[in-house]
Order: structure tokens, then C-alpha cells, then sequence
């Protein structure tokens, strides 16, 4: 049993006398490759990691739903019968997220199906470090309550819901990435998503037997306009799009762009850049890890950063010197990955330089004055399942 999940049972225990009725887990997410390509109806490449949040359940008499994580002192409570109000009322702090995806659960399956519950959530996932802490509980309670409810939802309808408590319970505009990942991980594989159709496919990164590990570094940098930029971005795209006479920019292909530079006005050139070329870089990575694994997807990773840090303007002078202090040190790629404007980056190392990366990031980073990042590594994982 994991540190989260005996951690959860024994919140449990204070929360009822009841016996559990289970343990599910789910894990966080890290983006490989594809970065703001979600909202252009494009393609990414998460794999699920083995930082996982773990909820324990126990059914009730009555129709309450009752959360508890040790993540917070404060133990929420609402009736079924009062849920939809509550969540319309966003007067929820964190509690938004597993009674959000109570709700958007229940609207998703057959009538009559919900009924009270108590539950406890423990996580070793980093809040708020850019590696969906979010979706792993949405994810986890998701599909604690599909089983106990008997709600009968495959992975895909139950990422759904995790993205509908975010989108509207929580009130995040988020895309439906983190929840897919998190729902669909496999060991040693990231999990290749067309943000158009939906459609997965399971893509065996090989890490392992290529001697190869992801070294997360969180420069525990953010930004106070980090959704402003978000906003700015996703407009530019809009706007690109728009002038190009495409509904998304998913419809602009690398061959296009020399037409698109005569349309657009060079920032929103180089914002539509970013994305045609990202859309291209997630493909081409998916073709080098299944032809000639995955020591041919260096470059594409350490091209993908110099797309943001130019032509997308989302990166910061931690994130930048990050990844070249990795590749310095013998990373074969490496990028920043997520939203941007702080957060953290990701490098390809073989397993035996790790260590020396990490303290050369570490020394990089003291000598030009930045705060100490956290460094760490991740390992592509199982996605979300029972677990007792
Ligand atoms: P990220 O997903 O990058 O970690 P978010 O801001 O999207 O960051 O989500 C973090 C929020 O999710 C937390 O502030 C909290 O409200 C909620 N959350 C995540 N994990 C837990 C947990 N174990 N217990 C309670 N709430 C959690
Ligand atoms: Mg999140």
C-alpha cells in the first residue's frame, strides 16, 4: 500500500465508522511534448507519472457526500439534493474539485445511480507545480464513485467528467489533457491525444530499456500574469486562425506558413508558428518512438522550447537557463512544459548523469541568483484504477 493510500484510509477512519468500501488512485501528468496545441484542436503527448492521489470511500445511509483531504483541515459536507446549488454557487474552495466531480458524475450517469459517501483524499502529487495535482484527485474520485455508484463509465466519459468539474464546478478553463492522461496512463508510455476528435493512442516511450529518465525542474517561479498571457495567447491564435480563414489552427499545416507570413502581422505569425510547428513536433515524436525510440526525440524536445521561448514568448529566464543547464550536463532534450511564464521544465537524461544534472541546475541556478528549484524525477505510470 502507498504512503497516500494509508493515509487516506486513516482520514477515513476519522471522518466514519464505516468500513471502506475501496481505494483508487490516480496518478499526475507530465507533458512530453505539444504545448498549448489543446485549445488550437491539436495534438499532445502526456504521459500519467507515479505521483498519485489516492481516495479511500466508504457508502453512507443517508444522501450526504462528505469530503476530507489531508491536504486541508476542513471537512465538507452537502446533501445530493443540494449539490447543483452549491456548485452554482462557486462557494467551494477546494472541495470544488471531488463535489464538483460528484456532480458532473451524477448528471453523466443513469438516473438514481448516486447516494452518500464518505471521502478521503491523500496525495504525494506537488500542488500546483504544473503536474495536474488537479486532474489526479478529479481523476481518482471520478472513478472511486463510478464503482460504488455503479455508474458504469468507460475512461474516456470519466475524464470527461473531471474536465466538466474543473471547467465548471472549479471554474478553470482548462482542456481535457491532464484528465485523459491521468485516466489512461500505462507504465513506460505517454498517451498521444487529438484534442479534435478525441481519439488516443497508447505510445511506448521505452525510457526504461533505453537507460533514459525524465528529470522534472520546478523553478517554483509564477507568474501574476500568467492568465493574462494565457488569454493574450489563446486571442492571437483565435485571430490567426481567423485571417488564415480556418476554424482552428489545427487546419494550418507547416507548408502554409509561408503564406500565413504574408497575411499576419509578425507577433501573431510567430504565435500561429508556434502552434503549426508544435502539431508537427508531436507527430514527429510519435513517428521517431515507434521507428527508432526514444533517443531520436532529443531535438524534437529542445526545439519545441526555443519555439516557446521565440516565437511563442512564453518562457522565463529560469526555464530557459533550466534547459540549457540540462543539456549542458548530457540531457538529450529538453523543454519547459505547460502553460508557460513560470512552472517547470522536463530533460531526457540517461539515468547515470541525473545526479550531475541536477546539481549543475542546482549551481546554474545560484549562480545567476534564482531561487533554489526542486528537482525530481518522474517515471511514466498506470493510470487510474482501484487499488483495494
Ligand atoms: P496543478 O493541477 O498544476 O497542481 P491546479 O491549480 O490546477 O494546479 O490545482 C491545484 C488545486 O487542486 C489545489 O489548490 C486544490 O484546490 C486542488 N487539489 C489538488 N490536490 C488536492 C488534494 N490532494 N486535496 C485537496 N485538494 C487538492
Ligand atoms: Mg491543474
Amino acid at each position: 500500500m502507498t504512503d497516500s493510500t494509508a493515509a487516506a484510509l486513516t482520514l477515513l477512519g476519522t471522518l466514519t465508522d464505516r468500513a471502506p468500501e475501496g481505494t483508487w488512485s490516480a496518478p499526475g501528468r507530465v507533458n512530453l511534448i505539444g504545448e498549448h496545441t489543446d485549445y488550437n484542436e491539436g495534438f499532445v503527448l502526456p504521459f500519467a507519472i507515479g505521483h498519485r492521489t489516492a481516495a479511500a470511500v466508504a457508502l453512507r445511509d443517508d444522501d450526504v457526500v462528505r469530503v476530507g483531504s489531508t491536504f486541508s483541515d476542513d471537512v465538507v459536507e452537502v446533501s445530493l439534493a443540494d449539490l447543483d446549488g452549491v456548485i452554482a454557487a462557486r462557494s467551494l474552495d477546494w472541495a470544488a474539485y471531488p463535489l464538483g466531480v460528484a456532480w458532473a458524475l451524477r448528471a453523466a450517469a443513469p438516473e438514481g445511480v448516486a447516494r452518500g459517501v464518505d471521502i478521503a483524499i491523500s496525495s504525494d502529487v506537488p500542488i500546483g507545480a504544473g503536474l495536474s495535482s488537479s486532474a489526479a484527485i478529479e481523476s481518482a474520485v471520478a472513478s472511486a464513485l463510478n464503482d460504488v455508484w455503479a455508474a458504469g463509465l468507460d475512461r474516456v466519459a470519466l475524464a470527461r467528467v473531471g474536465r466538466i468539474a474543473e471547467n465548471d464546478a472549479v471554474g478553470a478553463p482548462t482542456g481535457i489533457m491532464d484528465q485523459m492522461a491521468s485516466m489512461l496512463g500505462r507504465p513506460d508510455a505517454a498517451t498521444f491525444l487529438d484534442c479534435r476528435t478525441l481519439e488516443t493512442a497508447s505510445i511506448d516511450l521505452g525510457f526504461a530499456a533505453a537507460g533514459l529518465e525524465v528529470l522534472v525542474i520546478d523553478t517554483l517561479v509564477s507568474h501574476a500574469h500568467a492568465s493574462g498571457g494565457y488569454r493574450e495567447r489563446r486571442a492571437s491564435c483565435e485571430a490567426g486562425a481567423a485571417a488564415l480563414g480556418v476554424s482552428s489552427l489545427r487546419d494550418v499545416s507547416v507548408t502554409d506558413l509561408d503564406r500565413a507570413r504574408t497575411v499576419l502581422d509578425d507577433e501573431t505569425f510567430r504565435r500561429v508558428r508556434h502552434i503549426v510547428t508544435e502539431n508537427q513536433r508531436v507527430l514527429d515524436t510519435v513517428a521517431a518512438l515507434r521507428s527508432e525510440g526514444p533517443r531520436a526525440i532529443g531535438d524534437l524536445l529542445t526545439a519545441s522550447h526555443a519555439s516557446m521561448r521565440d516565437d511563442f514568448e512564453i518562457s522565463v529566464a529560469e526555464l530557459d537557463l533550466a534547459v540549457e543547464t540540462a543539456l549542458s550536463a548530457g540531457a538529450l532534450g529538453a523543454r519547459m512544459t505547460g502553460g508557460g511564464f513560470g512552472g517547470a521544465a522536463i530533460a531526457l537524461i540517461p539515468k547515470d548523469r541525473i545526479a550531475d544534472a541536477s546539481t549543475a541546475v542546482e549551481r546554474a541556478f545560484a549562480a545567476s541568483g534564482f531561487r533554489a528549484p526542486h528537482t525530481f524525477t518522474v517515471t511514466a505510470s498506470a493510470g487510474a484504477r482501484r487499488d483495494a
